[in-house]
């Protein structure tokens, strides 16, 4: 047989997704066509509630992208030029992009080796770091926290607050990836000031196209993104303060009120595929994502660890697996973020993971036929060789 005629598998299916809920998507977006609102209209206002009322959290705004959503979110908690921001190194740069769009600098902190996200200790060390650095001059400028929660893994946020609490510090939840996931039951995105979602299509609540949303537990920051977002205007449409545009339009609110209905399954069948690549990988060489107590996973990603990652990734490849790296390079290790500045200590266990981690196929709609192809492809495979 030909290689060309071996189906593959993705790593991710938005289509899948669109097709899996054809009718009722296709229903919300002649309805949006017919009734003639096309920007901040009706849906967005409905999504924006049922988003809010999902998280159990006040306030939701419906905003243009993901990256837009941590922008806003960072101004209207008080972020600008001068300040930094404590992030993980690794993570999509666009939590990166972001941070320095509103004229601050991010700071990175190393991630705990099991969960891949921002470690507690190494909050602290590296803020220790700035305030104990000769002269302590960059203490002052420290603003904010944003823990991103990678891989659909809560980061922890009982110990990332109460350290933000001491030294009185604005946390900005990334939640990209994590639609859903929970720590002690409460969604990520209710333990933080304010916190951004992005709902671009792969997504695990993906729209079909670009969207994002900010929300925030206080009245007073979600008015000013609610003015950020529309040139810093008031209800009169007068400019209070210098804002952008980036709105959520009808059509994708329309489509994400849909897949938003169905989002607890879909996050329940990412985890049964989890559990089936657990089980059947279990005596494999390879490192498997690790199960916190307390913390609800929503596999964004299933992100495997091998010392021979670009071979297995080949290997799999040749059968028919389509697979991604999230990420090839930390933030650090990318030209554009790779300012001593920026990385006051070392990030070990950021650097031993990027050259090993391989994101296998996640998506609701993968089949028990596929997920049974992944796992015999990896389980062909032999690092020694
Ligand atoms: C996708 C993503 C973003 C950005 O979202 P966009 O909607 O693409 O702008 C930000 N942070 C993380 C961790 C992401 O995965």
């Amino acid at each position: 047989m030909p290689k060309s005629s071996i189906p593959l598998i993705n790593p991710a299916d938005p289509q899948a997704g669109y097709l899996a809920r054809r009718a009722e998507i296709d229903a919300a977006i002649q309805r949006v066509l017919e009734n003639g609102r096309y920007i901040l209209g009706p849906e967005v206002a409905h999504f924006e509630e049922e988003f809010a009322e999902y998280l159990e959290h006040p306030h939701a705004i419906g905003v243009g992208s993901g990256t837009d959503a941590l922008v806003l979110a960072l101004k209207a908690g008080g972020v600008g030029p001068g300040d930094l921001v404590l992030t993980a190194s690794l993570t999509a740069v666009a939590t990166l992009a972001a941070i320095e769009q509103t004229g601050a600098a991010p700071i990175f902190a190393d991630i705990d080796p099991q969960a891949y996200t921002l470690a507690p200790q190494a909050l602290e060390e590296t803020i220790n770091g700035l305030k104990n650095s000769p002269g302590g001059n960059n203490y002052p400028r420290l603003k904010a926290i944003v823990p991103v929660h990678l891989y659909g893994c809560p980061a922890d946020m009982p110990g990332i607050m109460e350290i933000a609490h001491r030294h009185d510090l604005l946390v900005v939840e990334d939640c990209a990836q994590s639609h859903g996931a929970a720590i002690n039951g409460v969604k990520t995105g209710c333990w933080g000031d304010l916190a951004a979602f992005s709902f671009y299509p792969t997504k695990n609540l993906g729209a079909l196209g670009d969207g994002g949303a900010v929300v925030s537990s206080n009245g007073r920051p979600a008015d000013r993104v609610r003015q950020l977002r529309e040139y810093g205007w008031n209800e009169q449409r007068i400019s209070m303060m210098p804002g952008i545009n980036s709105r959520l339009d009808e059509l994708q609110a329309a489509i994400l009120r849909v897949k938003l209905t169905h989002l607890e399954a879909a996050n329940q069948r990412r985890r049964e595929i989890a559990a089936a690549y657990l089980a059947a990988l279990s005596n494999s060489p390879l490192t498997l994502p690790a199960s916190i107590p307390g913390r609800t996973h929503v596999y964004h990603q299933f992100v495997v660890r091998s010392s021979a990652r670009n071979r297995l990734q080949r290997h799999l490849r040749a059968r028919g697996v389509a697979t991604l790296v999230h990420y090839p390079l930390a933030g650090h290790q990318q030209p554009a973020y790779a300012k001593p500045d920026y990385r006051p200590l070392p990030l070990p266990h950021t650097e031993a993971v990027t050259n090993e981690i391989l994101s296998l196929p996640m998506f609701p709609e993968l089949t028990d036929a596929a997920i049974l192809t992944v796992c015999e492809a990896v389980d062909a495979f032999r690092p020694g060789s």
